[in-house]
């Protein structure tokens, strides 16, 4: 039999040598396969003449007619300037770098068949520097071309045209050295049958050589059945990419935290619940359970609880870590910034010390003796459970016994540094469990993909009693209306948050415009009592602000987006957002969050500085119509799509070639089961998959 086609080098190419083949690997392709799996970015049609009158700005178009016209222009550059005619119009071809021997070919009275796109120019339509082909009677017209013609994405250096002959004659192997078809059977049949999905190797003849009649606007929207077939085979690949890496941490052993029992008396866990001041909503309880069940296991849990802002995340964590302390181990909750670590410390501080169980708390900042103290009674392991920044993880900070890591608003922090938290905890051969909490819900495509080494528990239930917030949207010429009803609900005897938000990325512009606005409220509400809180506030300052408003010493609040996440004053009924434009959805459901935590009526005034911009119209639209995370987080993704969504850091880790995880969502339904069944019924065909779209660099453990 002979070789597979990705069994074949580069080299195997008339024409491709040690240089050209480095060219070639730096755009990713590494043999005969990897070449054919570089697809067109978009095509050409040059496969038939297009009128000279039927030209519009921006067309790309093969066009012919005689020159009626030749000259040197001379001006700010110098170029030449060729007239051409058909029988329906005009056309100018600029040339600003030419010879003497094109001005020949270009000679008044010849004939010109040339290829470009239709711009703007100094006398009406002009192609600038066109590929064109000259002729007369001694010469017969070129031909044109009979299929449409690839453009491939290339890196500087490299030439169309070259990659073109390298990509046909990749082509000619295929016949002789198949590529392998790597779906499962029963898949490929129902794709077939249902989308007219064409088997593997006609999706690569067809996508890089596509027939004259091909639907070309189908194909630039990458709708086509031949790329869907790629889009859903690549989505696989990276299903199975994230199974290879759950099935990495689960070969790994942890401790099973089983429930603590003693005989004629109430456990820790018992007399927990019992203080709580509430009793846990059904669905915390059933997340609860899933988590309970997972730690029981003598392998790492890595599950992820998603739930709406208010949802009530943390009382699952806060079980989890009664869970490991009462099985005699430690645990950590890291969250992503000061302020919300504090708030958890206090929030613990206040369930945990009365149980007898001690809390401890450790930032960046923390130095010195405290720092040292900290951590040895840490590494002794009089701290049950550690709460702080990305500090915990830290050198030197050493655990006595860590058996579970939670971490909070997961979305700010990428699979890579998941992966470093959970080695820095590494305790001997065992690895802690990991819960991870999101602060704002993920849709489900992107969670699907994203998330997928991860286990996903919603918390789809918010506390009874809680107040759906009426959100209304006015511009800012409207601003002493928003004052006054500051006013009326300060002295009701509610309280309020003004959120200034941020003009670019600079925390002290946004601390001025903070100090800025304060100054200016406080003159306007003489009547009331006025805090600040933002990013540049010593920790310390922070909190004591922060514990003012929460006993109502203060009515209003005003604060940059710094109270983003994890405030929690129930008594405030009202929050002024301004220059709300500027935020994206999942900040300002994150800040609205802050209201309707109490029994009052909540509100919450998007207040922006006209002009707004389409997508800033429709934000504050969505934010107007619906408290619903979920839908708003699917709107999101509507919005902006979902590089912008994850953040850069986390797009790399989720890089797609051809699928698109919002185009391409519906294929994603439904993959997993199929990666799964694949990896355990023929893990080399699986290994082979994930290699082809993924490199060398992931491997399953069995294979
Ligand atoms: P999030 O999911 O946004 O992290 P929190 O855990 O901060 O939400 O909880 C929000 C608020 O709801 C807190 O004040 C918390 O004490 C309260 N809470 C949580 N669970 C319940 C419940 N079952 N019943 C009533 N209040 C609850
Ligand atoms: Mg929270």
């Amino acid at each position: 039999m002979s070789a597979l086609l990705h069994d074949l080098a580069l080299t195997e190419l008339n024409g491709v040598g040690k240089a050209l083949q480095e060219k070639l690997q730096r755009l990713g392709i590494e043999d005969l396969q990897g070449l054919l799996f570089h697809l067109p970015l978009r095509y050409e049609d040059r496969t038939q003449i297009s009128a000279l009158g039927s030209l519009n700005l921006g067309s790309r178009a093969v066009v012919e007619g005689e020159v009626v016209g030749s000259q040197i222009m001379l001006g700010k550059r110098r170029s030449l300037l060729v007239r051409i005619r058909d029988a329906t119009g005009m056309l100018g071809l600029r040339f600003f770098h030419f010879s003497a021997a094109m001005q020949k070919q270009l000679e008044t009275g010849n004939r010109v068949r040339c290829y470009g796109e239709a711009r703007s120019g100094a006398t009406g339509l002009e192609m600038y520097h066109p590929e064109f082909k000259a002729f007369n009677q001694d010469f017969a017209a070129p031909d044109l071309a009979p299929r449409l013609t690839p453009v491939y994405p290339i890196t500087e250096g490299f030439q169309q045209q070259r990659l073109r002959q390298l990509v046909q004659q990749a082509l000619g192997f295929l016949a002789n050295n198949p590529v392998e078809e790597l779906l499962p059977l029963d898949v490929q049949q129902t794709l077939q049958q249902a989308e007219g999905f064409p088997r593997l190797i006609d999706a690569l003849y067809y996508l890089h050589q596509p027939p004259a009649n091909a639907d070309l606007v189908l194909l630039e929207s990458g709708l086509h059945p031949a790329q869907r077939r790629l889009a859903l085979e690549e989505l696989l690949a990276q299903q199975l990419g994230m199974l290879a890496l759950r099935q990495q941490s689960r070969s790994q052993g942890a401790c099973p935290l089983l429930p603590y029992q003693v005989a004629d008396d109430i456990s820790i866990e018992e007399r927990f619940l019992a203080n709580l001041p509430f009793t846990p909503t059904n669905a915390q309880q059933r997340v609860c359970a899933e988590v309970f069940h997972d730690l029981q296991l003598p392998h790492p849990m890595l599950r992820l609880v998603q739930g709406d802002v208010g949802s009530g995340k943390t009382l699952v964590a806060a079980q989890a870590c009664l869970r490991a302390i009462t099985a005699g181990y430690q645990a950590a909750l890291m969250a992503p910034t000061e302020l919300l670590a504090e708030q958890h410390f206090q929030n613990l501080t206040a369930w945990f010390a009365p149980l007898g169980l001690k809390v401890g708390w450790l930032t960046g900042r923390m130095k010195g003796k405290t720092r040292e103290t900290l951590l040895a009674s840490l590494a002794v392991g009089d701290i049950h459970l550690l709460i702080g920044t990305h500090a915990l993880f830290q050198e030197g900070v050493n655990f006595h016994r860590l058996a579970l890591v939670v971490i909070d608003e997961q979305h700010r922090f990428g699979v890579h540094q998941r992966l470093a938290l959970r080695d820095k905890g590494v305790q001997g051969q065992f690895l802690p469990h990991q819960l991870v909490m999101t602060a704002t819900p993920i849709p489900r495509t992107l969670a699907m993909s994203a998330y997928a080494d991860l286990d996903i528990s919603i918390i789809d239930e918010l506390p009874p009693g809680r107040q759906p917030v009426t959100t209304l949207v006015l511009p800012d010429a409207r601003r002493n209306e928003v004052i006054e009803r500051v006013r009326h609900a300060c002295l009701d005897g509610r309280q309020a948050y003004w959120v200034c938000t941020l003009i670019d990325e600079s925390e002290a512009l946004a601390c001025q415009a903070a100090e800025v606005t304060a100054k200016a409220l406080r003159e306007a509400l003489p009547e009331l009592k006025i805090g600040l809180v933002h990013g540049r506030l010593k920790p310390a300052e922070k909190a004591a602000v922060m514990n003012a408003f929460k006993e109502n010493a203060y009515q209003l609040l005003v604060a940059t987006t710094v109270i983003e996440v994890g405030v929690d004053v129930p008594n405030a009924s009202l929050m002024i957002i301004d220059n709300a434009e500027r935020l994206g959805l999942a900040q300002l459901h994150q800040l609205r969050g802050r209201v309707g935590r109490g029994s009052t009526a909540s509100f919450c005034v998007l207040v922006y500085h006209p002009p707004l911009s389409a997508q800033g119209r429709e934000r504050l639209q969505v934010m107007r119509e619906t408290n619903d995370g979920f839908l708003i987080a699917q709107k999101d993704l509507d919005i902006r799509g979902p590089g912008e969504l994850l953040g850069t850091r986390q797009t790399g880790e989720i890089a797609l070639r051809i699928a698109d995880l919002k185009r391409d969502a519906d294929l994603l339904i439904g993959l997993r089961p199929i990666a799964q069944r694949l990896l355990e019924q023929a893990p080399e065909q699986a290994q082979r998959l994930l290699t082809r779209w993924r490199g060398d660099q992931v491997r399953f453990a069995q294979v």
